[in-house]
């Protein structure tokens, strides 16, 4: 079986977090033994007006709070990923992408998608971004911050803590919520 996270997450629940995690490895079958990712990017910024992460070193970006994302206040992310190809790691969760239209990262996994300049996220020309994550209680690993979520409704990585049901800013409208989600770790410069 395909380790399909398109929200395999849902069927666990948040309280057995540390379980999916593990029934998400054993899921992923033959590709266990994939390689970790191959590349890294820097540039990767957290808006604060509507707490997503974004990328950084484009001009233009559409924020769902109005206007364009702000960088100011965030540290630099270093992300993870695979070039354009496909892979998976233990503990690590390809399959996140850039959008060219927001500059917003996403998961691009699953069909549904809500983009601040309209319609959905698009993938084109994105690296298959890769992202560590663990449950609630895990610790960042040292140099990376945790308590970034995946947004259920837009698909989004935002900023929300740990302990909040909720966050920022969603593009399809009140805020984002962490419902299901893991507790993703990004490494900053
Ligand atoms: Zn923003
Ligand atoms: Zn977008
Ligand atoms: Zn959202």
């Amino acid at each position: 079986m395909k380790w399909n996270i398109r929200m395999t997450r849902r069927r666990f629940g948040k309280a057995a977090l540390s379980g999916a995690v593990g029934a998400a490895a054993l899921a992923r079958g033959g590709s266990a033994a994939a390689a970790p990712p191959t590349g890294r990017q820097n540039g990767w910024r957290w808006c604060s007006k509507c707490q997503s992460l974004f990328y950084g070193e484009h001009i233009s970006s559409a924020c769902p709070a109005g206007g364009r994302h702000v960088n100011a206040g965030s540290y630099d992310y270093d992300l993870r990923h695979y070039g354009f190809g496909s892979g998976e790691a233990p503990r690590v969760q390809p399959g996140w992408r850039w959008c060219s239209k927001c500059q917003s990262l996403f998961y691009g996994e699953n069909t549904a998608s809500v983009c601040p300049s309209g319609g959905s996220h698009v993938n084109a020309n994105s690296y298959n971004y890769a992202l560590d994550f663990g449950g609630d209680g895990t610790a960042a690993p040292p140099g990376a911050q945790g308590g970034w979520r995946w947004c259920s409704k837009c698909q989004g990585l935002f900023y929300g803590g740990l302990g909040e049901p909720t966050g920022g800013v969603c593009p399809s409208g009140g805020p984002h919520v962490n419902a299901n989600s893991y507790n993703y770790f990004l490494f900053f410069l």
